[in-house]
């Protein structure tokens, strides 16, 4: 059974915009998937209707067998990262890393192993008391992280989740969440413009263009053919 799948899924706006058509993909389990295309293409958009921001306006999405179309966004078994960050200012990073669990009703001694256990994945044990503003932008980006690994769900969604850092950073955070892959044994779908991240992160890369699937392959049948 597939992870996730998507069956020709489209997106109209209110306003008639169609910012994704016929979109159909299949995503099994532990595939580290990328979205890459053009500003525009459609890529956030259908990483936001799959996370349940967005409303589907035709097509059926599925999340393991479970048709999700009308799933309440907490109620799907996915957690999704976002370039922002999205951190709550007034609490501090313990209490931001637990808020999703709590919405949930989950045990609080429940609440406090995962959030201990995904701090030392992250190496931001250190960091559970201080405030968002306290932090460098690298910090925040793994609190933002640590707050999707405490959910443990099925799928990852990320959308840009390093635009936001200096160009060093992003090459070490790039190198931590492909660790991270590794050792959650999960399902990522990642969107991107960088064709670097693309190659060295994804297992499989999917190419849009305004808001079709251009083209679906692995990494280095898209970019390393003679
Ligand atoms: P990408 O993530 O690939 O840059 P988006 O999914 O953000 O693209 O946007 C796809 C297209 O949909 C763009 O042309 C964008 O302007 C348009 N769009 C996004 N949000 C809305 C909206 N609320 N109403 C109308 N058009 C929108
Ligand atoms: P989840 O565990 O589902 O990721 P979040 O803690 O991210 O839950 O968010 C729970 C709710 O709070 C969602 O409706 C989300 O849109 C909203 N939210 C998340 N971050 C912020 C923020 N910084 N300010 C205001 N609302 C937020």
């Amino acid at each position: 059974m597939a992870s996730l799948s998507l069956k020709n899924v489209r997106k109209v706006y209110p306003n008639g915009f169609v910012a994704v058509n016929d979109f159909n993909l299949d995503i099994e389990d532990k595939e580290f998937v990328i979205f890459v295309g053009p500003s525009g293409c459609g890529k956030s958009t259908t990483l936001r209707m799959i996370a349940g921001l967005e409303e589907i306006s035709d097509g059926e999405l599925w999340i393991g067998d479970k048709l999700c179309n009308d799933i309440e966004p907490k109620d799907r078994d996915i957690a999704m990262v976002f370039q922002n960050y999205a951190l709550y200012p007034h609490m501090t990073v313990y209490d931001n890393m637990a808020f999703g669990l709590k919405l949930r009703k989950t045990p609080k001694a429940e609440i406090d192993r995962r959030v201990q256990e995904a701090a030392k994945i992250l190496s931001i044990e250190s960091l559970l008391d201080r405030r968002p503003k306290a932090l460098s932008g690298g910090q925040r980006q793994r609190v933002a992280m640590g707050r999707a690994i405490v959910r443990e769900p099925k799928v990852f969604l990320m959308d840009e989740p390093l635009s936001n850092l200096d160009a060093k950073l992003r090459v070490q955070m790039r190198v931590e969440i492909s660790k991270l892959h590794q050792r959650l044994q999960t399902t990522i779908i990642y969107v991107t413009h960088d064709q670097v991240e693309a190659m060295t992160l994804g297992t499989r890369i999917v190419v849009m263009k305004d808001g079709f699937i251009q083209q679906v392959d692995t990494p280095s049948n898209l970019y390393e053919r003679p």
